[in-house]
């Protein structure tokens, strides 16, 4: 059957980065005879300019029957003095929460390539392959009640609610425990257990999911330990799950032990493995426009697309070699860039791994 992936460029680089990616997506389609239309939608400032909101009905109705979302990124200075309600952030939110994806996937891959690009030492972090899954619709950021009060003495108060459900913390857990088993077996559960009885429930929760996968390691750590584990032996982990405020921060941290944020893709899922593919990074609004945009991040979001919402595993395979290929031939965007290398555009970068792909 015919698999529908909607595109949303979104702003900034976004359109640049979506362009490179969607080339590459239409490369491996006419290579592995792949059964995929793609149809572009508007999401963020670029439907705020069009439609008057960042989430648009049309939209909507195309994202519920796609298979599967590629997303650049939104926002920008253009929209930051806008409503709260109607800034393009908020259209994120939205179809992460209108389409129920709950888990966030987001590798932390060291490409030996680019090791010197990190900010610790290269044998600290060379080799590093972590896949940090954070809850992305519940927990501190969703919970009711909410908001600022002024309390009795005139004092005011800011105020939020920590929440997590059993069935919650239990899906969440197993696309943890799932993406283990193709990996190397070992989940980190990351919590305040000893302050916060949210996380004290998550903790139980997992541990007795854990008892469905007897041969996947669970351990848990508290998240300011966490913190300090990534920065000091970040090869010790390999799935850490997580909620969704502590998620955020840690695959941030995550993140940066890369090098570039323009390396980094990420998924978010719902329960039948539907599911939305995005850079890591932002619309980058001081490089827009440019052609200097790094687009592996893209990329490798279409790559993951293929692997968690296709079940195209071989041509998600040979694009994340032809990324690697591109950067054994010393191709670098300029985020990335170090002498000895080519520094190429954005457009000569995706040119250079569709390339790779044959
Ligand atoms: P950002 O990630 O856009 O940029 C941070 C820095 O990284 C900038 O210097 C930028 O030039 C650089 N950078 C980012 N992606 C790059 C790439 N592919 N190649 C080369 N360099 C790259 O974060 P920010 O500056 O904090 O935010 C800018 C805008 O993006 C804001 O409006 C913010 O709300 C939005 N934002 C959107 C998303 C999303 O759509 N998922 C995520 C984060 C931020």
């Amino acid at each position: 059957m015919t698999k529908k992936i909607l595109v949303l460029p979104g702003d900034g680089i976004g359109p640049e980065i979506v362009n490179e990616a969607v080339k590459v997506l239409n490369a491996v389609k006419a290579q592995f005879d792949l059964d995929l239309i793609t149809e572009e939608g508007l999401l963020g400032g670029a439907a705020i300019d069009a439609a008057g909101v960042p989430f648009p009905d049309v939209t909507q109705t195309q994202a519920q029957a796609a298979d599967a979302i590629l997303l650049g990124a939104v926002g920008g200075p253009k929209w930051d003095t806008l409503d709260t309600a109607i800034r393009p952030e908020k259209g994120l939110l939205a179809i992460r929460s209108q389409l129920e994806l709950f888990g966030n996937l987001r590798p932390a891959i060291l490409y030996p390539q680019l090791a010197e690009a990190s900010s610790l030492k290269p044998e600290i972090v060379s080799g590093l392959d972590i896949l940090i899954v954070r809850e992305l619709t519940g927990g501190i950021y969703f919970g009711q009640p909410r908001g600022i009060r002024t309390l009795e003495n005139g004092e005011r108060q800011g105020y939020n609610t920590y929440v997590y459900s059993e069935s919650e913390i239990k899906r969440i857990g197993k696309v943890a425990f799932e993406a283990a088993m193709k990996r190397d077996k070992k989940v980190c559960s990351i919590d305040k257990a000893n302050v916060l009885e949210a996380t004290v429930l998550w903790r139980e929760v997992m541990d007795e999911l854990a008892t469905e996968y007897p041969e996947v390691e669970l351990s848990h750590m508290y998240v300011d330990n966490a913190a300090m584990q990534l920065v000091r032996a970040p090869k010790q982990f390999d799935v850490m799950v997580t909620g969704n405020m502590f998620g955020d921060i840690l695959s941030d941290a995550a993140a940066m032990l890369t090098g570039s944020i323009g390396m980094l893709p990420s998924a978010s899922l719902d329960a039948n493995g539907k599911g939305m593919y995005e850079p890591c990074h932002g619309s980058a609004p001081d490089i827009a426009g440019q052609g200097i945009a790094n687009p592996l991040a893209t990329i490798l979001s279409a790559s993951m697309m293929l692997r968690y919402s296709l079940g195209e595993r071989e041509a998600a395979d040979r694009i994340e070699m032809a990324v690697s290929q591109v950067l054994d031939q010393g191709l670098r965007t300029a985020d990335i860039y170090s002498e000895g290398n080519r520094k190429v555009t954005t457009q000569e970068m995706g040119d250079a791994v569709v390339a790779a792909l044959s």
